[in-house]
């Protein structure tokens, strides 16, 4: 058994937010072992603690939106990502607003902030959610289909109409591909959307420093891209940040087509949804509280909480 693991001691990071386009001070802690990975808005008077939960995903338009009474944190994919790329398993989350700061719109500046304080173990096994059932999901032209494996698979492909993206895939192997395969990957946009989005008032913080921008046939960045297949491989980092919000450390093949943040957390519900599904191996399975968890989460599925996400 893998044990879990937190950071070895705190680390500060303060940036842009993507949508306000004001300045977040973010603080990622230690946390102890079994206790997940909790957000707090420092900014909120007795702020409610925020569990990386699916459960508490209230919005997946544009960036996977955590909330609980009322208090949400906006932009937590790529921080996600980057702890479960690193294999943290608990941390404290403090945050000085309602987005985690973008940053260079990848998760490689989280990690290389992680990676310089590195990371711990702490002895208690972690809890995996292994995939036991084949699990689909179609909606129009987009689909995810979870399959049972010895590890981690996720295998995303894009299929864009557009010169500079196209067709593209990419194929994620835990314990095979390095995760700085995938960290670096920016997020992406098309000019005309980002300029749709400004009129709205979104996006206001957004520039070249912290996206791909692409209009007609060119990449505007002066520097280019990071990686030829730039976009898709994002698209399996943004998947491995949703995936976090199981609670648990998910061993299965995951297929992903022109998927996005709500399709993962669908996926997550539909998973959940039918315990043949799944098998949840680790301390969490037998510790009552964690049933307890497990219990609440299917109340939520069939109330149809999660899957009216
Ligand atoms: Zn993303």
């Amino acid at each position: 058994m893998t044990p879990q693991r937190t950071l070895k001691s705190a680390v500060n990071l303060s940036g842009v937010a993507l949508h306000s386009g004001k300045q977040v001070n973010l603080r990622i802690l230690p946390a102890p072992a079994q206790s997940g990975i909790v957000f707090v808005r420092t900014d909120v008077p007795h702020s409610p603690l925020i569990p990386a939960h699916f459960q508490n995903v209230v919005s997946t338009r544009l960036a996977t939106t955590l909330g609980r009474d009322q208090v949400t944190v906006s932009t937590v994919e790529h921080l996600l990502a980057a702890l479960a790329g690193l294999g943290v398993d608990n941390a404290r989350v403090e945050v000085s607003g309602p987005e985690i700061p973008i940053l260079d719109g990848s998760s490689l500046p989280f990690v290389q902030a992680i990676e310089a304080v590195g990371t711990e173990s702490q002895g208690t096994p972690r809890t995996v959610l292994a995939i036991r059932r084949r699990v689909e999901l179609k909606i129009n032209e987009k689909w995810a289909v979870a399959e049972p494996s010895s590890r981690l698979e996720v295998h995303g492909s894009i299929e864009w109409d557009h010169p500079s993206i196209g067709h593209q895939e990419f194929h994620y192997i835990d314990g095979k591909t390095p995760f700085s395969a995938i960290a670096d990957a920016r997020t992406f946009c098309l000019l005309r959307d980002v300029e749709a989005m400004k009129n709205v008032g979104l996006a206001l913080g957004g520039s070249l420093d912290n996206a791909v921008v692409v209009d007609g046939a060119q990449v505007l960045n002066p520097s280019g891209l990071r990686h030829p297949d730039e976009f898709v491989r994002h698209k399996v980092l943004d998947a491995l940040g949703d995936f976090k919000l199981s609670g648990f450390a998910l061993q299965g093949y995951v297929r992903l087509h022109r998927a996005g943040h709500d399709l993962h957390s669908q996926l997550l519900a539909a998973i959940f949804a039918d315990a043949n599904n799944y098998e949840i191996i680790g301390p969490a399975a037998s510790g009552e509280a964690s049933q307890g968890s497990v219990a609440r989460l299917r109340a939520a599925v069939s109330r149809g909480f999660v899957a009216s996400l």
